[in-house]
């Protein structure tokens, strides 16, 4: 199959803008306070009767972290306190407790994550405890997917004993760069070393997939000590990759004021480090799979692009589709069927929510019909790179062209430069255009047309 993607860093630049990366539309800044747990608990019972695929998705957010790297955009919070983590599993108990007797007794889960913060800042016995607390809950398939996010630099090999005791057949390592300059001046000090041995447990207790993280734009990093963490990192022969594009926001991430603006590769110098990972893994024969993500030939989600079957929601890709997903602990976001909900993002909000009994949803947003449709084509175009048209109008009773006479006049353009093939019954992302798809499917987003007193901030779409 054809695993090279074109870089044409001129094109690159010229669509280079701040930009949703779409693991919900609507997207997050356009969630309400309209939504709470009671609105949960209805969609809830409605789709226990009327979804089609009853599997569930289950993600769980450990919010701690041993110390804090400059450059993180994640909702984490630095603590060494086991009685701090212990009183968030008791809650994370409590919340399992109120929200499993809503769900069908029937429904199986197909898919875990933990997220974090750092899930492995736990101990070995409150990995055991949180896992033995959810199988208590909840039956899973033979084959569910069952991932967790690691950090190497706090890992012991009885960390993944009990994860794998736990069910655990998946895991993703942060890495990013392992240049010593790089590594200091973002406060993430991770040796080769380490990042082997966490691999090497991971294989040992059969572990099936591995992702490695890296990511680019990082300070000083240049072409030379960035290609030789690359060539490290493919020694690794990971399953899947993550290449991830350092979002520096100062304004809105107050610890990235660490890193000096000076410090950072230019615009131009970025693009070419993107461009080296991309032809670098291409070359190691990675197929890109999307939206910073790479992965082997032979793995289920390069099959599933190839089969048209691919998904995405806020555990990354994904080869279900259409299930229910539901977050546990603070900021976690639940997707059922019409309707997304968030729960408080700090602790004591979070507690007292769930001292009354009330589910902690914060905020949230019920999905209208054109949100519907609006997803379900930013999904395909992101997931698979093509739609189908007579699919969209068959289900939603709608005649494209006309539907999307707006979208589709700004997409002119991007046929023009090549990015896409819009034909009579088809849309069709070409391989330059992968690179672009966040752009691609902005044109699809109704919130982005609106006029807005405050825009929300976006990350760079390239
Ligand atoms: S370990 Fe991960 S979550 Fe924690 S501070 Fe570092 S990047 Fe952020």
């Amino acid at each position: 199959m054809k695993t090279k993607i074109p870089v044409d860093i001129e094109l690159l630049k010229k669509y280079d803008k701040a930009g949703p990366r779409y693991t919900s539309y609507p997207t997050a800044p356009h969630f309400h306070e309209g939504v709470n747990g009671e609105k949960l608990l209805a969609h809830i019972k409605n789709d226990n009767e009327n979804i089609a695929d009853k599997d569930l998705s289950l993600y769980f957010h450990i919010p701690f972290c041993d110390t804090l790297c400059y450059f993180c955009g994640c909702n984490m919070m630095v603590t060494r306190n086991q009685d701090k983590i212990e009183q968030y599993l008791d809650y994370l108990e409590k919340e399992i407790q109120l929200l499993k007797k809503h769900i069908d007794n029937d429904r199986k889960v197909i898919q875990l994550h933990f997220g974090g913060g750092t899930p492995t800042h736990l101990s070995p016995d409150q990995l055991l405890r949180l896992g033995k607390i959810i199988h208590n809950h909840f039956d899973f398939k033979d084959d569910a997917e069952v991932g967790v996010e690691i950090d190497p630099r706090e890992l012991t090999r009885d960390h993944m004993v009990a994860l794998s005791e736990a069910g655990f057949n998946r895991c993703s390592m942060g890495i990013q760069d392992f240049d010593k300059k790089v590594q200091k001046t973002v406060n993430r000090i991770q040796t080769e070393d380490i990042t082997w041995d966490a691999v090497r447990w991971a294989r040992e207790l059969n572990f099936t997939s591995i992702n490695l993280d890296l990511m680019y734009g990082l300070p000083f990093q240049n072409y030379d000590t960035y290609g030789k963490t690359i060539d490290t990192i493919l020694s690794m022969n990971p399953d899947r990759l993550a290449v991830f594009n350092y979002a520096h926001l100062p304004g809105m991430i107050k610890h990235q004021n660490l890193i000096k603006e000076e410090w950072l590769p230019s615009g131009d110098q970025k693009l070419e480090l993107l461009k080296l990972s991309i032809e670098k893994l291409n070359e190691a024969g990675y197929v890109y799979i999307g939206m910073d993500h790479f992965a082997k030939p032979e793995d289920e989600l390069t099959r599933a692009m190839q089969n048209g079957t691919l998904y995405r929601n806020f555990q990354g890709y994904s080869t279900h589709a259409g299930i229910n997903l539901f977050g546990f602990g603070i900021t976690s976001i639940g997707m059922l069927t019409d309707i997304y909900a968030q729960n408080y993002k700090k602790l004591d909000e979070y507690y007292q929510a769930l001292n009354k009994n009330q589910l902690p949803v914060m905020r949230g947003i019920s999905l209208n019909r054109d949100d519907q449709l609006r997803r379900e084509v930013i999904t395909e175009l992101m997931c698979n790179f093509k739609l189908d048209k007579s699919k969209i109008e068959h289900k939603y009773k709608i005649q494209f062209d006309n539907y999307f006479l707006e979208a589709l006049s700004t997409l002119k353009s991007f046929e023009d430069d090549g990015l896409i093939y819009l034909g009579d019954t088809q849309l069709k992302v070409t391989d330059a255009g992968r690179l672009l798809i966040r752009n691609i499917a902005m044109n699809f987003d109704h919130y982005l047309m609106k006029k807005q007193d405050k825009r929300p901030q976006y990350s760079r779409t390239v």
